[in-house]
């Protein structure tokens, strides 16, 4: 994750193969551009401009680092949300061909810093848009990795169906509490864990599906580094979340 002057870009990691789902997102997105030869779909989710490769996703601008963490749970409940209704969909493999180096321009940091080996972020676009480039060689979307997440998506059954890995880095790691290393919504759901809620109260109390509070419940274990519900709940009493 980078900082573009009073923006941010962010490069997320990503476990699994996201293309399967381009053509049910193609179908439920009229301002999707889905392109072939590399796959990749682009989208405006939440105001925020994303394309998702087959292991990544590239996503601008952010006004700052806790938006990165808000639009990755969101885009996550959101991939989750196409993935449990793939049935009910019909899907659209039209594609657009490629995506313009314009499209691509747009999520690039347009420092025309030339790191890349490139004379600007334009001629980079060009090249990204032919794939003959990839993200990570932008060294503003590629620095050290510090925060790692990984995300379950579950399958209507509440079974594990796969993983999603983001990695973000952080430019800060002196975190001086919990809104600083969770967002606002697992905040909620770590309140309401640790006060004895069950999974599905957690999911009636908020107005979310029982899979979105698993997802959740996993994601705040990962951050804090714990692996039950007592121990998070430690952790909650600890830094006055209750
Ligand atoms: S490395 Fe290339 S794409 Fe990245 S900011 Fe610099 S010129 Fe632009």
């Amino acid at each position: 994750m980078n900082i573009v002057g009073p923006r941010m870009g962010a490069r997320f990691e990503v476990v699994q193969d996201l293309r399967p789902l381009f053509p049910y997102l193609n179908a439920t997105r009229p301002e999707a551009k889905y392109s072939s030869n590399p796959d990749r779909i682009q989208f405006v989710f939440e105001e925020i401009l994303c394309t998702l490769y087959s292991s990544e996703i590239i996503a601008a601008a952010f006004p700052d680092e806790d938006s990165v963490y808000l639009f990755g749970d969101r885009l996550l409940e959101y991939l989750n949300e196409v993935y449990e209704k793939q049935e009910t969909i019909q899907p659209d493999y039209e594609t657009i061909g490629r995506l313009s180096p314009i499209d691509i321009y747009q999520l690039l940091p347009k420092t025309n810093c030339r790191k890349c080996g490139q004379e600007s972020c334009l001629a980079f676009a060009a090249f990204l848009s032919k794939g003959q480039a990839t993200t990570s060689e932008c060294p503003d979307f590629s620095k050290p990795i510090a925060q790692k997440a990984v995300y379950p998506i579950f399958d209507r059954d509440g079974n594990l169906a796969s993983t999603v890995e983001l990695n973000i880095s952080k430019e800060q790691n002196n975190l001086s509490g919990p809104g600083d290393l969770l967002t606002e919504r697992e905040v909620e759901v770590l309140r309401l864990l640790a006060s004895g809620s069950s999974n599905p109260e957690i999911a009636a109390t908020l107005s979310i599906s029982q899979h979105t509070v698993k997802s959740h419940v996993t994601h705040i274990y990962d951050k804090l580094g714990v692996n039950d519900r007592a121990t998070a709940a430690v952790w909650a009493s600890l830094n006055n979340v209750l």
